[in-house]
């Protein structure tokens, strides 16, 4: 592997167990590693330990914060931490301009301050080259959770995706893989195009209050409300919905529990079934993205 992060300090701010496999893949490309909220975790040899932010973004080049990026009020999920770790304007304010910021994903409040204050963030979850890979354990997840809440085998069930974005396609990819029959919902033609060309029925957004009654497992990758009030009074008493979509999902919840409907929401999927897995597509992925930011932010300073 190649010591392309040499001589880069990195500060990994809070996470779960992805975390504990991205470290040492890190460390092994040459950085050196500050753990923030890392006191329960299992030993991390050669990670300096800080429990406070505040401290921690003087003392390296980078700040790496988790794939699920933070709550309204900037809190931080921290498997491993003791104290609650807060990303809010203080921390925004401390950070030197030289040093980006990686989230999954930010909240539009944090990004303004950010933006006035010069910090660059990117968020990650919403790159190709992430999104993707990340994807794979997705999918396999959701499959599994579909085999866990039915009676019946995937293979010869009625499957409908709603959405076929980056997500959507792994999950109709492998739904056919192991012999479903897919019905892959979307609202672009290319899209509908490329459903057909894969196999799947096509169905068009316009028309799921009719096609969706079919449906024996239902995935939403949609992260609007599109399993309305409306559209579950067509979806069978016993079909099972599961929903991928960024919190809250695009399920009303409460209205598919009153009709009797299984319905659950799957956040957090690659950390739960694979965070093995995810910690190592992290680390592939972030080496090429810091030295990026990095030689921006440098030639920035120079010019
Ligand atoms: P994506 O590539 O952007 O796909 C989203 C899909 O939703 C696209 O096909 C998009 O269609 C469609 N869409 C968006 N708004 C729509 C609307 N109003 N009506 C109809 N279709 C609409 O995103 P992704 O990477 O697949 O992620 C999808 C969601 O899953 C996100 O919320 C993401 O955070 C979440 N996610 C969750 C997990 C988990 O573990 N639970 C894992 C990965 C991703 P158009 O192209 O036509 O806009």
């Amino acid at each position: 592997m190649s010591a392309g992060l040499k001589g880069i300090r990195l500060a990994v701010v809070g996470g779960d167990d992805r975390e504990l496999y991205l470290i040492p893949e890190l460390q092994k490309q040459g950085a050196y590693i500050v753990g923030v909220g890392y006191e329960k975790a299992p030993p991390l040899p050669g990670v300096t330990l800080i429990s406070s932010l505040l401290e921690a973004v003087n003392e390296v080049d980078v700040l790496l914060f988790p794939m699920f990026g933070t709550d309204e009020r900037g809190n931080v999920k921290g498997k491993y931490a003791d104290l609650p770790i807060i990303l809010n304007k203080d921390v925004i304010q401390a950070i030197p301009t030289r040093v980006p910021l990686f989230i999954g994903w930010a909240w539009p409040a944090l990004k303004s301050i950010a933006e006035m204050k010069g910090i660059r963030i990117v968020e990650t979850a919403l790159l190709n080259e992430v999104a993707i890979l990340n994807s794979i354990p997705s999918a396999e997840g959701v499959i599994q959770m579909a085999m866990e809440l039915t009676l019946i085998t995937i293979h010869g069930s009625q499957c409908m995706v709603l959405g076929l974005g980056r997500t959507g396609w792994t999950i109709a990819h492998m739904l056919k893989g192991i012999g479903a029959n897919v019905t892959g919902v979307a609202r672009k033609a290319p899209d509908l195009a490329r459903a057909v060309e894969m196999g799947l029925k096509a169905v068009h957004f316009s028309e799921l209050e009719e096609e969706i009654g079919s449906a024996e497992i239902i995935f939403n990758t949609v992260p609007y409300p599109i399993l309305d009030r409306v559209i579950l009074e067509k979806v069978a008493r016993d079909a099972v919905i599961i929903d991928l979509a960024s919190i809250p999902g695009g399920t009303d919840f409460e209205y598919a529990q009153m009709l009797g409907i299984k319905a659950k929401l799957a956040p957090g999927l690659p950390g739960i079934v694979a965070p093995k897995t995810t910690g190592k597509i992290l680390a592939q992925v972030y080496p090429q993205l810091i030295l990026r930011q990095l030689t921006t932010i440098n030639t920035s300073i120079d010019s």
